[in-house]
């Protein structure tokens, strides 16, 4: 049962060869068997669990039907959940009930969808490995020796172990993407604007987006579905219609203009990555795919600036976490600054506070000209070179990484090792545009990523072309051994 994709799962409750409560059961039991080994979850949510999918059985029975009506799913934590703990990772959240539902996760309830609990990440979603969660580091069900990407690790090990078909993640310079690419899945970070970022606690507001995470193009499509959409409690949330993603997943890709960045296959590249992306451009060639060498010039440019912008962000986005309104409070304070002190300096991670340090320093009178803005005026360039990419193309497709999972710990003690690793993901995000990876091959057993960008508000035409290489191709379908 576990094997089964979105789409399966909505086949099978429609045909009434089981329930949700059974499918319910069935998985609560696998995580409860199995995640002690990936410490993919922060909490479980059984009995909202059991009680969702027996409404969503109920609702069945009276005639109602959808593709997410009693799927099992589990949230990242930072995704705001009523009356749940949402820690955003962190141990100044442990103590946090959300009092409210993010918009995301109202949606996917609205539509029937059956939340089995939330899922570790990064700290504050700060990190491209899971290792700087206060609950402790995620293992990659593909090698338990290396990480599963970040931040949304524990959301990518759970579905690629098969605990569940699903989860929610965001992406702010790829972590949505990058986990998928670690683990042999498929996600989706949509056009900013798509998913409402209401109740998803903010890392860098103009970067972060909601998306799916998933074993296949077809069950991101299900996914986002019930993600998207206008939201009038997000001020940036974009009112736009929003298609039916399912319906385009097998149009023709004969004649579709891939245009493949030149500076994508520079030195940094591993080359057995450069050889199984050569491979999956073959393969798309195949279905009649066109492909065009293109120019991304201010790529290298992008994670300095990058990690300018989101680290200022960050830094104003966190001084809300004072001690005083909730979270979590020092003990016995002397006064109101020793309060902010010891709650900031005891609550949040060295990661976390390296990043409000850095954006602090960057926005700051003196400074913020030479950093800030120089940042935001490269933020453009790297946005008018895609501009003047999708001129040609319709499709820009790449790496995900530039390297496979690496070793638990291996790069702890050198941050700006681990930045280097987003050079392929953060650009989509700097732009606002939509991206995708999906499953291309393996390194030495570990799972290699390929990334597909599309214009803006097209999430239909990523997932069209990811759905048509995995009808040719069965990367996708490949289980980590021992789950
Ligand atoms: N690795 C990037 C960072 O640490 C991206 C994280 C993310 O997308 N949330 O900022």
């Amino acid at each position: 049962m576990h094997q089964m994709t979105l789409a399966e799962i909505a086949r099978g409750l429609a045909d009434k060869k089981f329930s949700s409560e059974e499918l319910t059961k069935v998985l609560l039991a696998r995580i409860a068997q199995l995640d002690p080994q990936l410490n993919s979850f922060i909490s479980l949510t059984e009995d909202l669990a059991l009680q969702q999918a027996k409404a969503a059985d109920a609702r069945r029975a009276n005639g109602e039907s959808g593709a997410l009506l009693g799927a099992p799913i589990a949230h990242k934590d930072l995704f705001c959940t009523q009356g749940i703990r949402t820690s955003c990772g962190s141990k100044m959240l442990d103590n946090f009930k959300a009092p409210y539902d993010a918009t995301v996760v109202a949606k996917l309830a609205a539509a029937g969808a059956v939340t089995l609990g939330k899922t570790n990440m990064d700290e504050f979603a700060m990190g491209s490995a899971n290792e700087s969660s206060y609950y402790g580091a995620v293992k990659n069900p593909w090698n338990l020796e290396h990480v599963p990407g970040g931040s949304s690790g524990g959301s990518a090990a759970a579905v690629a172990a098969r605990l569940l078909p699903a989860a929610t993640a965001t992406d702010t310079g790829g972590s949505i993407r990058q986990p998928a690419a670690f683990t042999n899945l498929t996600g989706l970070k949509p056009t900013y604007g798509r998913v409402s970022r209401w109740g998803m606690i903010a890392y860098a507001s103009s970067l972060d987006q909601g998306g799916p995470l998933a074993r296949t193009a077809e069950d991101c499509a299900i996914l986002l579905q019930g993600m998207a959409g206008f939201d009038a409690n997000d001020s940036t949330s974009i009112d736009e219609p929003v298609p039916d993603y399912s319906a385009s997943l097998n149009s023709s890709l004969q004649g579709l203009r891939i245009g493949v960045p030149k500076e994508y296959f520079s030195a940094g590249l591993d080359p057995r990555i450069a050889e199984l992306i050569h491979n999956s451009i073959k393969a798309l060639e195949k279905l009649g795919a066109v492909i065009k060498e293109i120019s991304l010039p201010n790529m290298q440019h992008a994670i300095p600036a990058y990690y300018v912008i989101a680290p200022a962000e960050a830094s104003s986005n966190l001084s809300r976490f004072d001690g005083v309104r909730f979270g979590y409070r020092c003990e016995e304070p002397k006064n109101l600054i020793d309060l902010y002190k010891r709650s900031r300096g005891e609550g949040f991670g060295p990661e976390v506070q390296r990043r409000i340090m850095v954006g602090a320093y960057a926005l700051s009178a003196g400074y913020y000209d030479a950093y800030y803005l120089k940042a935001q005026k490269i933020r453009r360039l790297v946005k008018n070179d895609f501009m003047a990419a999708f001129n040609e193309v319709d499709i820009i497709l790449g790496p995900t990484t530039p390297n496979p999972a690496w070793k638990l710990g291996a790069k702890n003690s050198d941050p700006v090792a681990a930045y280097l690793e987003d050079v392929y993901t953060i650009t989509a995000n700097l732009a606002g545009l939509p991206g995708l990876s999906m499953p291309a091959g393996f390194v030495d057993g570990l799972p290699v990523g390929v990334q597909l960008l599309a214009p803006y508000f097209q999430e239909g035409r990523l997932l069209n072309v990811a759905h048509q290489y995995q009808l040719n191709t069965d990367w996708h379908t490949r289980t980590p051994t021992g789950f």
